[in-house]
């Protein structure tokens, strides 16, 4: 709904005549095309127009509008002669109608990020972002080669048309979600921390009968998760399988068709029957996580890094509370993976409306720069940063100690920014504590466990880039299967029906459905996919 709406207004502006929109010089377009980016020495050349000056810019991160007076912004104009107006007011606090606003409005920002990378593509379908690809090639040397280096960022930079209509935000940090165990009830009780799906059946079993909270009631809830509502397939991810879609050897399966499926699913019947898992994973929801480990029965769960955070939240509540990152598990067949892993997301473009694009990419060029990545990472030297005795990097006690996170902290100044930049990863690796930076570094040091081939994943699902025939096709078919395969996974799980009397009956509803019709399209989806990050 939202986006054909989208769609007409844009037909309704572009097709006329284009306004002025930029508030800078006309002569400021000669300038920047007149030198290349770089120095004859490599540098990059600064600053990059001769005379300051200010484009609009359209982004609203979080429900946080741009702000030009943020420290690093500052820096930034500083260092370029470059600076951005807000085209939002920072009273703004709801980024789809603003968005919206500006397109019917007609009037587009110079430069424009938005949450979806659906709309900001179709956008630039409508003509109302450049194509940025020749710009790239010709002004952006730093973008250009870390596109080279990082397929996947390059795959998400790429439309269906092949057009480059924005520079993403990468992902430097393959980490995402982690496994966390109680190592003071596994101490308790005698046990080693499991390293395959059925020492860890063991190890919950032991939770679940032997008391290690030490309270004389069988009230331990072995694994848990907050998620559960959203994503009910997690833990068949132990089984090495889901109710998604998923590549194998460049094949696109849906995992509910093989022969793993039938081997979690049972399990996890099992599992929830024997009371291994939350009775509540269902419905307990995002506050799982405090509520069982605050009130000392929660063992296990796979989370955020913040969940270390606990070992000294509740310390005086929970005494001798220890939670440990620990690998994933093995499946059945003796293969560790872990499915969550960051991908690039949604960064900022330049509109049909700027009068200066060459300028501007190479700002976002400079972005990409070891100097410009440091500043949109670390924020400012000597506010958020310093550099210690050995040259490294090191965030400040006010960084780390703030009222605020240290995310919060460093994008209060304007660092981490949903921007078009790399981050690098260290605001988490920094801002955790001794236990999180092992976990961090314990995921980080095994490359073999991340499924590289593997398209994003965004909450268990492939995040993939449709043609706008097949997505319409697509999205009417398991708008048919998705609901139909949540609901029979939870009546197994819960006990209302039977798996294996529903089994043959399951299968033959899924291709009723359309089923083969959705791996077709998907498969056509991840072959654009691959092929979108062969930059040449
Ligand atoms: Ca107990």
């Amino acid at each position: 709904m939202k986006k054909s709406i989208v769609l007409l207004l844009c037909l309704l502006a572009f097709a006329l005549p284009l306004m002025a929109g930029g508030s800078q010089e006309t002569t400021a377009a000669a300038a920047g095309e007149a030198r290349p980016t770089l120095n004859e020495d490599g540098s990059f050349h600064l600053p990059i127009v001769d005379e300051p000056t200010t484009f609009s810019i359209f982004l609203n991160f979080n429900n946080m509008p741009f702000d030009s007076s943020w420290p690093v912004w500052q820096e930034l104009a500083e260092r370029t002669n470059i600076s951005f107006q807000s085209v939002i007011s920072q009273s703004n606090s709801n980024e789809d109608e603003a968005f919206n606003l500006m397109l019917s409005s007609g009037n587009l920002a110079d430069v424009i990020g938005y949450v979806n990378a659906a709309d900001l593509e179709s956008l630039g379908r409508d003509g109302g972002l450049i194509p940025l690809n020749d710009l790239i090639d010709q002004y952006a040397p730093n973008i250009k080669a870390f596109m080279e280096e990082n397929p996947a960022f390059a795959q998400y930079a790429t439309s269906t048309d092949g057009n480059i209509y924005f520079i993403p935000k990468n992902q430097m940090l393959r980490t995402a979600e982690f496994w966390f165990i109680r190592q003071d009830w596994l101490d308790k009780l005698g046990l080693e921390v499991p390293t395959t799906v059925d020492e860890l059946y063991d190890v919950l079993t032991a939770f679940r009968n032997e008391d290690p909270n030490g309270n004389g009631l069988k009230d331990e809830i072995p694994l848990f998760d907050r998620a559960g509502w959203k994503m009910p397939d997690e833990y068949l991810y132990l089984w090495d399988t889901s109710i998604e879609f998923y590549v194998r050897d460049g094949k696109v399966v849906y995992e509910p068709l093989e022969e793993n499926f039938k081997t979690g699913v049972t399990n996890l019947v099992k599992w929830y029957r024997e009371g291994l898992i939350d009775p509540e994973i269902f419905t307990r929801g995002a506050k799982s996580r405090d509520t069982l480990l605050a009130s000392n029965v929660g063992g296990m769960t796979h989370d955020w890094i913040s969940t270390v955070d606990y070992n000294s939240k509740l310390a005086q509540d929970v005494p001798g509370l220890k939670i440990v990152g620990i690998a994933p598990p093995a499946d059945q067949n003796g293969v560790v993976k872990e499915r969550t892993m960051s991908y690039p997301i949604v960064g900022w473009g330049i509109s049909s409306q700027c009068e200066d694009p060459v300028s501007v990419i190479k700002f976002m060029d400079y972005i990409f720069t070891e100097e410009g990545t440091t500043l949109v990472n670390w924020g400012i030297e000597g506010v958020s940063y310093y550099v210690d005795e050995n040259g490294e990097k090191q965030f400040t006690d006010e960084a780390l100690n703030s009222d605020q996170t240290t995310v919060g902290f460093l994008r209060s100044l304007g660092a981490l920014y949903r921007i078009g930049m790399n981050d690098t990863g260290e605001n988490q690796l920094y801002a955790t504590n001794d236990e999180g930076r092992a976990t961090i570094e314990l995921y980080n040091s095994h490359p073999e466990w991340y499924d590289e081939s593997q398209p994003p994943y965004a909450d268990g699902e492939l995040d993939l880039k449709y043609l706008p025939e097949d997505e319409t096709r697509y999205e009417r078919i398991m708008g048919q299967i998705k609901p139909y395969v949540e609901e029979k996974l939870q009546s197994w799980i819960l006990g209302t029906s039977d798996f294996e009397a529903d089994y043959d009956s399951f299968i033959s509803e899924l291709h009723k459905r359309g089923i083969d019709e959705a791996i077709e399209i998907n498969q056509r989806a991840y072959d654009f996919y691959v092929a979108s990050g062969q930059v040449d």
